[in-house]
């Protein structure tokens, strides 16, 4: 279907606004968001919402102003004051009154033949504007407005104020507002009549006038009710689209497997330890799911070294015992390597074949497996995505296993929900995700949450330093290796290029080796996949004692006998990258450090980053503190990997409206899958106007 005539006038760009030009176009373009190469359009204009209101409404009398109050008055202009010739110290001065007293209006630098036509002396206006006082003398300096006696209505008693952005005005985006305002059209409505009444919601049309052209205060704020439906009308958009992704991926219904548990118990008994109770518990959750008629989509949650691995080699060991094949995606060559080191090991004791497949890998060699995959020789394969190009053929994939899902991109996700339609899904991930997230990011997977670490873990000692201590940094550092300790050293981030990254890495990979020796590797992005590769052995088989590195090393690296951590310029790495990185110590039994050096100058908000990192080691913790640092959009980096943000929503004040959205795409998809009939025309509207269309190929046919 394509996309409803009566939206086309929203989808006009805004350069067919009078005013806006290629410039202002641009510059709107990128601060919208538009897709590359594209122009705003007016759309974007109204779901840019206000943060505030200037309320204009008090009209106190000249006599009763307050200071600092913005006040309107209806004046009558007395006396034009220009300033003396070549004094620009003076401002041009019109003098005023009302019933109640006399006021002053003043413009520095104003143009007498403008303000003269404005302000003419013997006529009445309307006048608006802070107040202020000067020698006793009540005064409005440049006021926001100003309009004849028969003109009150063009006076925005009540005035939304918006996030702008240098180079767009105030009234530019107001302009451009209004004129997106005049186009809006009446839509069908696409939430239940109950739904409504029970809230006392406007229509989306009423709502979108109210919050850009309020007339009281309440229209417009952002627990109001038409605030409120709009950003329910975000979330609901957002949620049918996951709905619909989600039917999509467990359409055919799912297989009850048969487990007999004979794998399982042999990778339990090939393991050199007892699973903790949260894998446990993890562990019967899978197995649940895949012995149910109902397709599984489980997220296993767990901060860093909970262990998660081994609860996804439990799962494909369950599948193999079900008789299919199972594929573990990793984000980076490096994870998927390492994974496959971790789990081919046991997995071969417990009689599974186990591969690596990376797209990095020689061709000749990538053929073999790819040939051994596709004949069920083969029950486990690790690997990148390359895992899900299409000339991957797998003999029988029953499960998909992502690991940190967070780090791939919206295109491999499409990949792999591609060639995983037909396959039970689990998602692995160390963020720890607030439940508004996983409702957003994720649709309602099941959650399975590991919430302690294996047991004999030390803590962490955390300490902040100053760069400046370097020289004691690294005479404790010797003292350390000299007992056999290996630590990683992390880099600066350098904002600006990779480059960069790599070129502070390699400079601090010569220093360290003028003092270790060739007991310091390198590591960096840089590097060709086999290159880290061998260079992380060398580590991993303590050939090196010190690893120096960017930030390659953040996700996953598995180290238990390196139990230091040196991060350089901490203050420029954010909380939970802090938290991941610290992550990769405290992994075995014996006690672990972890460095922050600083620069000289520190960030009021840097300073409360390392002050939380030192305190806490609680991934949910500092979870929550970097939401309160950074504001919801970033803590997946949503940014980068083209999640879904919101314009409207609010999450601190919409959050039950989340719930409800979520229940309401549920109910709508189970009562009219084919979204047929009026309602489903008004729904495919809203997922338009939302941007969601992406999702309309997915809605059942018939
Ligand atoms: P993450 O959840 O960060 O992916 P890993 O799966 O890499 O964690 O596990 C971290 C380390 O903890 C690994 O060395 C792993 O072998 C070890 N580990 C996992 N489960 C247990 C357990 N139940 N008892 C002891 N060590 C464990
Ligand atoms: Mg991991």
């Amino acid at each position: 279907m394509a996309r409803p005539d009566i939206l086309n006038p929203l989808f006009a760009s805004v350069s067919t606004v009078k005013g806006v030009g290629p410039q202002l176009s641009k510059l709107m373009a990128s601060f919208f968001g538009a897709p590359e190469n594209q122009d705003a359009v007016l759309l974007d204009v109204l779901m840019h919402m206000p943060s505030g209101i200037i309320d204009r409404r008090q009209q106190p009398g000249v006599q009763f102003a307050q200071p600092g109050a913005i006040s309107t008055f209806l004046l009558h202009i007395d006396r034009h004051l220009p300033p003396p010739r070549n004094n620009k110290r003076v401002p041009y001065r019109i003098e005023a009154h009302d019933e109640s007293g006399e006021i002053t209006i003043s413009y520095f630098a104003g143009r007498a033949s403008w303000l003269e036509k404005t302000l003419p002396v013997g006529e009445k206006r309307y006048v608006s504007g802070p107040v202020t006082f000067y020698h006793g003398m009540a005064q409005l300096n440049h006021p926001d407005y100003i309009v004849a006696e028969d003109k009150f209505d063009e006076l925005p008693l009540v005035e939304p104020v918006y996030p702008l952005t240098h180079g767009l005005t105030s009234k530019k985006l107001q302009l451009v507002t209004q004129f997106a305002l005049s186009k809006l059209p009446s839509v069908p409505e696409w939430i239940s009549p109950a739904r409504i009444q029970m809230n006392g919601w406007p229509s989306f049309g009423e709502a979108m006038h109210q919050t850009h052209n309020p007339k009281t205060p309440a229209d417009a704020k952002i627990e109001g009710a038409a605030r409120a439906r709009l950003a329910y009308d975000e979330y609901f958009a957002g949620q049918l689209a996951l709905q619909l992704v989600r039917a999509t991926m467990t359409r055919e219904s799912g297989v009850q497997r048969q487990l007999d548990g004979t794998i399982t118990a042999k990778v339990r008994s090939a393991l050199p330890f007892a699973l903790t109770e949260g894998q446990d518990q993890a562990v019967l959750d899978i197995e649940k799911d895949l012995e149910s008629n109902r397709k599984m989509a489980r997220l296993v949650q767990g901060d860093v070294g909970s262990g998660k691995t081994v609860v996804a080699l439990m799962a494909m060991a369950a599948m193999a015992e079900a008789g299919h094949q199972s594929a573990l995606m990793a984000p980076t060559e490096i994870l998927a390597t390492q994974h496959y080191a971790t789990i081919s090991a046991i997995a071969e004791q417990a009689g599974l074949r186990a591969a690596l497949l990376t797209g990095k890998m020689p061709v000749g060699e990538r053929r073999a497996i790819q040939a051994r995959i596709e004949s069920g020789e083969i029950d486990i394969v690790v690997g990148t995505h390359a895992l899900f190009q299409s000339s991957v053929l797998f003999k029988s994939l029953g499960l998909t296993v992502v690991d940190e899902q967070h780090r791939f991109g919206v295109h491999q996700r499409l990949a792999l929900s591609e060639k995983g339609r037909k396959t039970e899904l689990l998602v692995m991930t160390a963020t720890p995700i607030p439940r508004t997230l996983v409702l957003t990011h994720f649709g309602d997977m099941d959650v399975s949450l590991l919430k302690e670490k294996p047991a004999g873990r030390q803590p962490i000692d955390t300490a902040v330093l100053a760069a400046s201590e370097y020289d004691r940094v690294i005479s404790r550092l010797k003292a350390k290796v000299a007992e056999g300790a290996q630590a990683f050293w992390v880099c600066p981030l350098v904002e600006e290029s990779e480059n960069l990254d790599v070129i502070s890495a390699e400079d601090r990979h010569k220093s360290l080796a003028n003092v270790f020796g060739n007991r310091v590797g390198l590591v960096h992005g840089r590097m060709k996949a086999d290159e880290k590769q061998a260079v992380m052995e060398r580590f991993q088989n303590n050939e090196l004692s010190i690893l120096v590195a960017t930030t390659v090393i953040e996700v996953g690296v598995d180290v238990p006998n390196a139990t230091i951590m040196i991060i350089e310029h901490a203050e420029r790495f954010g909380l939970s990258q802090l938290h991941q990185l610290r992550g990769r110590v405290g992994r075995g039994s014996q006690r672990s450090a972890c460095l922050l050096l600083h620069g000289e100058k520190l960030t009021e908000m840097a300073e409360a980053r390392l002050i939380t990192i030192r305190a806490t080691e609680d991934g949910f913790e500092i979870a929550e503190k970097d939401l309160e640092l950074r504001g919801q959009g970033d803590l997946l980096g949503t940014r980068q990997s083209g999640m879904p943000g919101f314009r409207i929503a609010i999450p601190d004040f919409h959050k039950d409206l989340l719930e409800v959205a979520h229940e309401d795409a549920i109910d709508v998809l189970e009562r009219n899958p084919g979204l047929q009939g009026e309602e489903g025309q008004a729904i495919r509207t809203l997922l338009y106007l939302f941007r969601k269309d992406l999702a309309i190929p997915l809605i059942r046919a018939g």
